[in-house]
């Protein structure tokens, strides 16, 4: 039988377990423990959704707090996970935040192995640097269906605060893989569908391919775009089109107007 979590009260930003908690907001920490921060009740209940427990819960004890926290808090504990009951000063340092949100949860970090990421249609980022832009890709995969997020080399960590903020509870939903490009250019040359890389130069308009799963959409970086190297290794080079003077559509939104497209005939 599991035993039940602790509930401890701790109101010092001295405290031990709280500057452990604060020191995963940096990306060192985050790599170093595998562990990262979600923040709000609604994060912790997507992740109790697909049994991701936390490690532990921080919550603010104030007045009004008793009702759905508590019981949130009394389900978390009762699966294994310490509570720490905390003040608005703690929470504020927790989140980096003037109103922070009433629940923190620490927890475990998982990735996909590449291996195991099957189509559907799944959706492969060259390199992305900005932590927004993979949150709201994260978001955006899990409103159309698509089976999973493949980050390619150097990217932006999608347990990072901004990024876990952005994806709105996506980031329990949808398996993430990360590879290396030649790790990414054996698990393409295995790939049975079709490759669909997105490029400024390409002349194919997107609405005139045919959505067929399973499919895998590359999307280049923010800054130069796809590499020669992943332009080759696509079956498709296509374009969204652009009737204004924009030379080119932000990585997210590009993102979400090729997945929508792709996973038209599905939705
Ligand atoms: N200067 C970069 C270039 O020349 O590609 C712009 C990169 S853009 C900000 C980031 C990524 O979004 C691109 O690599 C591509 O995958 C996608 N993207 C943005 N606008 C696009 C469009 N109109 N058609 C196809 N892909 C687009």
């Amino acid at each position: 039988m599991s035993r039940a979590g602790t509930v401890k009260e701790i109101t010092s930003t001295a405290n031990p377990t709280i500057k452990a908690a604060r020191a995963l907001q940096a990306r060192k920490a985050r790599n170093e423990s595998g562990l990262f921060l979600a923040e709000g009740q609604k994060l912790i209940e997507d992740a109790l959704s697909v049994g991701w427990w936390p490690q532990m819960v921080f919550a603010l004890q104030a007045a009004g707090s008793e009702g759905h926290q508590a019981q949130l808090a009394a389900k978390v504990r009762a699966a294994g996970s310490d509570v720490i009951f905390t003040n608005a000063t703690v929470m504020e340092k927790l989140s980096r935040r003037d109103n922070p949100q009433t629940m923190i949860g620490v927890f475990d970090q998982r990735f996909t192995a590449l291996n195991a990421m099957t189509g559907g249609t799944l959706v492969a980022l060259e390199a992305p640097r900005d932590p927004g832009n993979v949150g709201t890709i994260i978001r955006t995969i899990d409103a159309v269906g698509a089976s999973g997020l493949i980050l390619v080399g150097p990217a932006a960590d999608p347990f990072g605060v901004e990024t876990v903020r952005a994806t709105m509870g996506s980031i329990f939903h949808v398996p993430l893989a990360r590879a290396d490009s030649a790790q990414f250019g054996a698990f393409v040359a295995r790939w049975q569908g079709q490759i669909i890389g997105t490029h400024l130069a390409a002349s194919k308009d997107i609405r005139a391919i045919a959505p067929q799963e399973p499919q895998l959409l590359v999307m280049g970086t923010e800054q130069a775009g796809l590499t020669d190297e992943l332009a080759q290794k696509c079956t498709t080079l296509t374009k969204i089109p652009m009737v204004g003077a924009a030379d080119s559509l932000n990585l997210a939104v590009a993102t979400a107007l090729a997945l929508y497209e792709l996973r038209r005939p599905f939705l």
